[in-house]
């Protein structure tokens, strides 16, 4: 049976810009700080407080509008979005409306290997609210009272507003993937969805196959992982499907979603702009962005995800999945990157296949490829240069990893103290060889009558012999010739 109805997504990106400080004030932007100590008077709502611009959430702005391929717009202007909630300390909320920094553009998603644009209606700047603590219960229902924490108000954020353009759950989440993925690499924002710097709300709506009208639209907000975008549209595609099949009327309304019981319950009936009163803010001039601005923001973009997938696979001969790991992983890339630059010798597929394997596994458990991490790429890549000249073997190079970690002491250093690397040198191997070779004369026998694999048996014992650093082909190959003779 063809399904009846079809679902017509648009999504409202919130993105938090990675800048150190508020949008209108000098107060920190950093997570996690004690309950109401980033705050100012201009971020707690003070009679007579004056905001003023951050330069550099415009720049952000601008960057993901670049990205985006928006039109980047001379004059923007910032409104009051008036409205009463406990966390909203000035009763309005600084918010772009009418006139945003950024207009239309696009977004390609991959969804099951084939490519589909989706439209950008609009890139907006406004400021963060602050947060409820809801005391004595898990949620607002069941709180008795609430306290309020103003760390966040004034946080500069961009709000991406697509098309309704999406048509189904594995659409939309491919849309927020990209777009973290994309707003990650530029480093405009974070993408953490847990943190709330990145949140999505999700407007929904049926219509009956066929159909060009749309339906009336829900917003479902309260949605703050991968797993309940999925989630949160197939419990509203149910919902309102419910509702139409029993000859009834959807509500244009706002609801939220419940991750633990999978479904969306009304917030509130969907305000239209004039409930807001805006009006331009009168405490800020119009944003003015020059063309010089613009073209030099547009000259220092830094390269896009998509972009770097292609000159890792094309140029680099890397693999996709190793391109999509590293593209993923920002601070893996950046170390990628750093080795890259001092390893014209060495192929990038040995360099990343040492990056993403075995770095990668020594580092998750502390902290990953972060801040934290004090192993310089010289030397790094000084040790997969050990491997390729033969001097050290792979087994060995990866004893020697955790310790050149740790102390990211000159790999040659950490050799000679381990007792020198892999011996490659064929008069020392030969004596090793010899010596094997007399003490199994039986093995020798066996692999003259045609059992060639008992040659392995020799060769262990040449790698016992030489406690591991016998170079094996080297081995391999004195041991058969020995045997010939
Ligand atoms: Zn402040």
């Amino acid at each position: 049976m063809s399904p009846k109805y079809e679902m017509v997504i648009g999504l409202e990106v919130h993105a938090q810009l990675s800048t150190n400080t508020k949008l209108f004030c000098g107060c920190s932007t950093k997570f996690g700080a004690d309950v109401n100590t980033n705050v100012c008077p201009v971020c707690l709502g003070m009679p007579g407080a004056l905001p003023v611009l951050n330069r550099d959430a415009v720049t952000m702005a601008v960057q993901a509008g670049v990205a985006l391929n928006c039109d980047i717009q001379h004059e923007s202007v910032f409104a009051r979005k008036n409205y009463f909630y406990p966390d909203l300390p000035k009763g309005y909320q600084i918010s772009q409306f009418e006139l945003p920094v950024c207009l239309g553009g696009s977004l390609d998603i991959e969804v099951d290997g084939a490519v589909k644009r989706i439209g950008i209606t609009r890139i907006h700047m406004e400021e963060d609210a602050g947060k409820l603590l809801h005391q004595g219960a898990m949620g607002i229902a069941d709180s008795t009272y609430s306290l309020v924490d103003l760390n966040r108000a004034c946080t500069p954020l961009i709000e991406i507003v697509s098309e309704p353009d999406l048509r189904s759950a594995a659409e939309a989440r491919a849309y927020v993937e990209t777009l973290r993925q994309i707003l990650r690499t530029i480093g405009v924002n974070d993408g953490n969805l847990e943190e709330g710097s990145l949140r999505v709300d999700i407007n929904i709506s049926l219509r009956h196959v066929g159909a060009t009208q749309f339906g009336t639209r829900c917003e479902v907000k309260n949605v703050n992982s991968f797993r309940s975008i999925d989630r949160a549209i197939a419990s509203e595609f149910i919902r309102q499907q419910e509702v139409l099949e029993s000859g009834g009327r959807i509500v244009q309304q706002t609801r939220n979603y419940h991750d633990d019981t999978q479904t969306t319950t009304p917030l509130r009936d969907k305000e239209d702009a004039h409930d807001y009163r805006y009006f331009p803010e009168p405490d800020l001039l119009p944003l003015l962005l020059t063309d010089e601005r613009i073209q030099s923001i547009r000259a220092a973009m830094p390269e896009l995800p998509h972009a770097i997938c292609r000159r890792y696979q094309q140029g680099l001969g890397l693999t996709r999945a190793d391109a999509d790991i590293l593209i993923e992983e920002i601070g893996m890339r950046r170390f990628f990157e750093a080795c890259l630059a001092c390893a014209q010798d060495i192929s990038p597929k040995e360099i990343s296949k040492w990056v993403i394997g075995d770095l990668n596994a020594l580092l998750k458990p502390k902290g990953g490829f972060g801040p934290s991490l004090s192993l310089s790429p010289e030397y790094f890549v000084k040790l997969i240069r050990l491997i390729s000249s033969g001097a050290l073997s792979g087994k060995m190079a990866k004893e020697m990893l955790p310790q050149l970690i740790e102390t990211d002491q000159d790999p040659d250093v950490l050799m000679a103290n381990l007792g020198g690397g892999q011996i490659s040198d064929e008069s020392t191997l030969l004596e090793i060889v010899r010596k094997v070779i007399s003490e199994n004369l039986d093995v020798v026998e066996k692999v003259k009558s045609g059992k060639t694999a008992s040659a392995n048996f020799l060769m262990g014992q040449v790698m016992k012999q030489s406690q591991g650093k016998a170079k094996p082909d080297l081995v391999m190959s004195l041991i058969l010739a020995e045997i010939n003779t």
